[in-house]
């Protein structure tokens, strides 16, 4: 396993001191599956303010369509050939058809009533209930024989950095024949490792980092958790690989709870920097997908300027693909790895 960086250096003249000589560094650290390229640039201290919560949540329930008196006079049912009751209800938590969909499949899952969940009060066992409703919607999916039954897939934007219009938790739970642009190049990549080496990618992955430690956090029933060497995010990316599952719909219930204590270690660490906000996406391979393992992606959401409130993605990410990270991952790595003990 090969983890490649290009170290640069910029040399610039300080006006403060006397026109010093100051030098900056950099590195672009290339994905050891993909070669997609990361930049490590733009240091800062991973500490923000968090704003006042109570401030931007207040009002924002008037209107919501995912609180319980509105969520089903609202939103849409789906088909009955798919599901005869219209929407699926488990407990307070209702999945129904996405207004705005990406696929033809495409649906939203509420947490539950709660509009508002802070960051740090997801439980665990909430947090697995979703996920194992999701399935349960994918298994219809599957059972139905629809041709978009290949690649089930849960995306959790949570709170409006990471994109999310509403403040109400709630997960996109989509099922496609066509594998996102990354997804895609990340199950090609796997095919060929597993062509060209006669191993498998995550598996070589998991020893490798294991072995170094730096990246490494820590192990949860079957479930490896670590920081990317080439995060996507400005305050890195979590990276969590689950042995010996392929897709979505070979995790079990165990998976859903180990998965869900290792997202409450996460974001109780990146709430202790100030971050309030994250993209999770699930990365799953077609069932019999042996040259992928399941993983998920971590990745917080943040500001470059919180008090102009603009946005920590801009031209070089938005239409280059090329993301910056302002920390080593293994700097990340210290920050975290206290909370998997
Ligand atoms: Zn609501």
């Amino acid at each position: 396993m090969e983890f490649e960086a290009i170290r640069k250096e910029t040399m610039m003249l300080n006006p403060q001191e006397n026109m010093a000589e100051q030098r900056i560094p950099s590195e672009i650290r290339i994905d050891p599956l993909t070669g997609r390229t990361a930049r490590i640039c733009h240091f800062m201290k991973l500490q923000w303010e968090k704003p006042d919560f109570d401030a931007m949540v207040a009002g924002t329930d008037a209107w919501c369509p995912f609180c319980p008196e509105k969520v089903l006079d609202i939103t849409p049912c789906f088909p009955t050939d798919l599901v005869p009751e219209g929407r699926m209800q488990k407990d307070d938590m209702v999945i129904f058809p996405n207004i705005a969909p990406y696929d033809s499949i495409g649906a939203c899952a509420t947490f539950g009533a709660r509009h508002y969940i802070p960051m740090t009060e997801f439980e665990p066992a909430h947090m697995a209930a979703a996920f194992g409703f999701a399935q349960d919607f994918f298994q219809r999916v599957d059972a139905s024989g629809h041709p978009e039954a290949v690649y089930h897939i849960v995306n959790w934007n949570y709170m409006p950095p990471a994109g999310s219009s509403l403040i109400h938790p709630h997960l996109q739970v989509f099922s496609t024949s066509s594998a996102p642009n990354l997804m895609w190049a990340e199950l090609e990549a796997a095919r060929y490792y597993q062509e060209s080496e006669g191993t498998n990618f995550w598996e070589d992955l998991v020893a490798a980092e294991k072995q170094t430690g730096e990246r490494y956090l820590g192990r949860i029933g079957r479930t490896e958790w670590l920081t990317a060497f080439a995060p996507m995010g400005v305050a890195g990316d979590v990276l969590a690989v689950v042995e010996g599952a392929c897709s979505t719909l070979e995790l079990t219930e165990q998976d859903f709870l180990d998965i869900a204590a290792g997202l409450q270690k996460v974001m109780g660490a990146y709430d202790r920097m100030g971050v309030y906000s994250f993209n999770m996406n699930f990365f799953t391979g077609a069932q019999g997908d042996d040259h992928t393992r399941f993983h998920l992606l971590f990745s917080p959401r943040t500001f470059f300027n919180q008090a102009l409130g603009t946005p920590d993605i801009g031209a070089l990410r938005n239409l280059f693909n090329e993301t910056l990270c302002m920390a080593y991952p293994e700097e990340i790595n210290d920050l975290l790895k206290g909370a998997f003990g």
